[in-house]
């Protein structure tokens, strides 16, 4: 469920007409519901309810510092990936003991960093990033606090450029060979072993999968145990998909996953964690884009929107489905006629949807692209020298532009003429 209805004939974003915002912010831009935000943000609460837990929301889904903000003042933990991150997480009001740092490449400036904010995990992936790890923090007087990325090597069923749990992925470090890993770390001066972590992919749309690997994780426990170690956090990744086709999609949900969790790793006695991105932000968000043209072709037709692949890669980069709508509501009867919906940009991969079924839309009328929340805005650029596509976050009648669209000259400004070439 989300807050993006049509009320009146027109799609708001809780009391937001999206037409007011468009009037106001022009297209296209993203806009973001706090209500549904802070409603998924709950629905993960309850599934672990029972359990000693932690939501370290996986910001790299949106990062925008109002949302992050918004979580901080929930309560949540962060789930960061690179050093940017954790300097929104701690600029966003998030204690360093909230936050988890992923990711195969960490460099030592990025471990001083976080060991300097008493990071409450690093969630390592090497044994050289181990000993890495291990230097800085003795060259900075502290212990790192760690866990163990373990790749269980288990088919999450997902997208090939989202699966991260199989042993052909650069994820994490071969089940079979944590113990070993295990026990050099636990050798090293600078690390404190907490937990073992585990992540296999984005957009997950079964169970399965989840409860192999969580129940590898649990035997691991058990082992790591036998073998001396204190293991008392179990960090369990995100990935929980969400419908992008509501019409005929329903991926599991946030219960049923706390249900697995449950029966999988709930008798360990183990602090659990997991950090969820898509699902929380995914159907939090739109992309509102205006139609620039309607062109009839050689036996099709486009819709060419002011929206492109450089605001909203996901159809391009992963195949990805957005269910797109008309902003001001066809009556209903209108007939649908199949199209193709495209931006400006020119690649062919500039496509958001072939011959998809929509009602008659004519030159400056608004669409909606649905689920664009999370890996949307993050992932824009400026290709084509389109100014990054501005955000606005909604809370309840009100709404705010939480990032500006640049103008052209700020664009341009930030490059600079070497002075031989003056
Ligand atoms: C991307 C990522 C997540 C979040 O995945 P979602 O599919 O957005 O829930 C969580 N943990 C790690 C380590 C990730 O890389």
């Amino acid at each position: 469920m989300d807050h993006f209805l049509y009320r009146d004939g027109i799609l708001h974003a809780e009391d937001v007409p999206l037409t007011e915002i468009a009037a106001q912010v022009g297209t296209p831009f993203y806009v973001y519901s706090t209500a549904t935000l802070t409603r998924h943000y709950r629905v993960f609460q309850e599934a672990l309810d029972g359990l000693d837990h932690l939501i370290c929301y996986a910001m790299k889904a949106n990062s925008n510092m109002a949302v992050l903000r918004l979580f901080a003042d929930l309560g949540a933990g962060m789930d960061v990936v690179s050093g940017g991150e954790f300097r929104r997480a701690i600029a966003a009001g998030v204690p360093g003991e909230r936050i988890v740092f992923s990711g195969v490449g960490k460099t030592p400036g990025e471990m001083r960093l976080a060991l300097e904010h008493g990071i409450r995990q690093f969630n390592v992936e090497s044994e050289p990033e181990l000993q890495a790890l291990s230097q800085v923090a003795v060259a900075t007087g502290t212990t790192a606090p760690i866990a163990i990325r373990v790749n269980p090597d288990v088919d999450a069923r997902t997208h090939a450029k989202i699966a991260t749990g199989k042993s052909e992925n650069k994820f994490g470090i071969p089940i079979a060979r944590a113990r070993e890993v295990y026990a050099m770390a636990a050798a090293l001066p600078g690390i404190d072993v907490i937990g073992i972590d585990v992540h296999i992919g984005s957009q997950l749309t079964e169970l399965e999968p989840y409860q192999n690997a969580f129940r590898l994780v649990a035997e691991l426990t058990e082992a790591l145990r036998a073998d001396g170690h204190d293991i008392r956090r179990l960090d369990l990744g995100g990935g929980l998909g969400i419908p992008y086709e509501r019409a005929n999609s329903a991926p599991p949900l946030p219960f049923d996953y706390g249900r697995v969790v449950k029966e999988t790793v709930g008798h360990l006695g183990c602090e659990i964690e997991i950090e969820p991105g898509r699902l929380i932000a995914g159907n939090a968000g739109l992309m509102v884009a205006s139609t620039i043209y309607v062109k009839e072709g050689e036996g099709r037709s486009f819709l060419i929107l002011d929206g492109a692949m450089n605001d909203l890669i996901r159809p391009a980069m992963y195949e990805a489905h957005h269910d797109i709508v008309p902003v001001v509501e066809p009556v209903p009867g209108t007939e649908q006629q199949p199209i193709d919906i495209v931006g400006p940009v020119c690649e062919s991969g500039d496509t958001f949807a072939k011959q998809r079924l929509m009602p008659p839309v004519a030159a400056g009328d608004l669409v909606a692209f649905r689920s664009a929340g999370a890996y949307g805005a993050v992932m824009a650029s400026e290709y084509n020298s389109r100014p990054l596509v501005p955000e606005v976050l909604v809370h309840g009648d009100q709404f705010a532009v939480v990032r500006a669209r640049p103008t052209y000259e700020e664009m341009i400004e930030r490059d600079s003429i070497p002075a031989w070439m003056d």
